[in-house]
């Protein structure tokens, strides 16, 4: 039975079928629908798991609401870090449980994922320029405050709940061939892929990220994992390393995983436009990654029934206006190029 086993917890589907029963009716068991468009591009049906209508844009409410149910009674409160939509999830578990919760976030975290994590009733610390500054933090409040430290992806608990997602899929379409899946620290690509493929073996689960900063990508290419560069992005929820002491998401992605992808700002760019215009669906640049390795060719078109998770909806409006306009982009130092869609 595939697992990931280590001298803390072995990781298996029973953890991720306990989760789904610990967060039914908190995290939505969110539509599959297909997608057209893609469909027709890709000649194979493509369908949408619409992560982005959980109740606070992204599918981390799955992973955060997991984690925070199995804290032990008496929990002072929680401490996170976060690219923004794991906060989210957090501030929004911990709320429902009651909870004090801080999230520690770095300055390239978009202003509307940190007010909507403010709105949720969390304390939110904006500390340094990177998700390796907000993690210091978050270890600092646990050693000074003793909060209890939920990681965006390398939390046993973090990844059942992700993992639900793979279980939906799969319940409703056991005929998949191809999972496309956004990849950052790997909490969502581990444990999606962990139940799919234990529940169906011979099922593709494939991550991609963006070509910047790609930290999962880099680490299983180097066998270990490796430091990257954090950078500005469209896709700023893909964004941060995966952790030099990571115990549990690397071994399932470089266990699990078919294969890593990367795509360009400019791909990123027009999947967004592609999935607004095309199917009227607002998504953030992390969560169409899947759409735009295929609108670009660099993936090659899957030769069966396919299903990408659109991970979140939570971006900033005006930059959401922009691109839908075909306007330029400045990303840091650098400037992506605005095009029309179909141009
Ligand atoms: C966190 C996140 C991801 C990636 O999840 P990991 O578990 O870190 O790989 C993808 N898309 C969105 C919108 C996210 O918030």
């Amino acid at each position: 039975m595939p697992g990931v086993c280590l001298w803390r917890m072995t990781l298996t589907l029973a953890d991720i079928f306990k989760a789904q029963k610990t967060i039914a009716g908190t995290a939505t068991d969110t539509p599959l629908v297909p997608s057209p468009f893609m469909s027709e591009f890709c000649g194979q049906e493509f369908l949408l798991k619409l992560e982005n209508m959980q109740p606070i844009g992204a599918f981390k409410l799955r992973g955060a609401m997991n984690a925070i149910a199995n804290l032990p009674e008496g929990t002072a409160g929680v401490a996170c870090c976060s690219t923004g939509n794991h906060g989210r999830g957090v501030a929004y578990a911990a709320r429902a449980r009651g909870l004090k919760a801080v999230v520690c976030m770095s300055s390239l975290v978009p202003r509307a994922k940190v007010d909507g994590i403010r709105a949720l009733g969390a304390d939110v610390r904006i500390t340094g320029t990177s998700q390796t500054d907000a993690l210091a933090e978050s270890r600092r409040l646990q050693a000074a405050e003793g909060l209890a430290v939920i990681s965006p992806f390398d939390d046993p608990f973090v990844i059942a709940g992700q993992g639900t997602i793979g279980l939906e899929v799969l319940a409703a379409r056991p005929d998949l061939d191809t999972i496309l899946v956004p990849l950052s620290g790997g909490g969502l690509a581990g444990g999606i892929a962990l139940a799919a493929k234990t529940i169906k073996p011979e099922i593709r689960v494939i991550g991609i990220s963006m070509d910047r900063g790609a930290a999962m990508h880099e680490s299983l290419a180097a066998g270990h994992p490796v430091e990257v560069t954090e950078v500005a992005s469209l896709a700023d929820s893909l964004g941060g390393g995966i952790g030099m002491d990571n115990e549990y998401s690397f071994a399932l992605c470089r266990d699990h995983l078919d294969d890593t992808v990367l795509v360009t700002e400019e791909d990123i760019y027009a999947a967004m436009q592609a999935l607004y215009y095309e199917d009227r669906i607002v998504a953030e640049g992390g969560s169409v990654v899947g759409i735009a390795a295929l609108l670009s060719g660099k993936l090659d078109k899957p030769k069966g029934p396919t299903a990408t998770i659109v991970t979140g909806r939570n971006l900033d409006m005006g930059l959401f206006t922009a691109i839908m306009t075909g306007e330029d982009v400045q990303l840091g130092d650098r400037k992506v190029r605005g095009r029309r869609h179909g141009s």
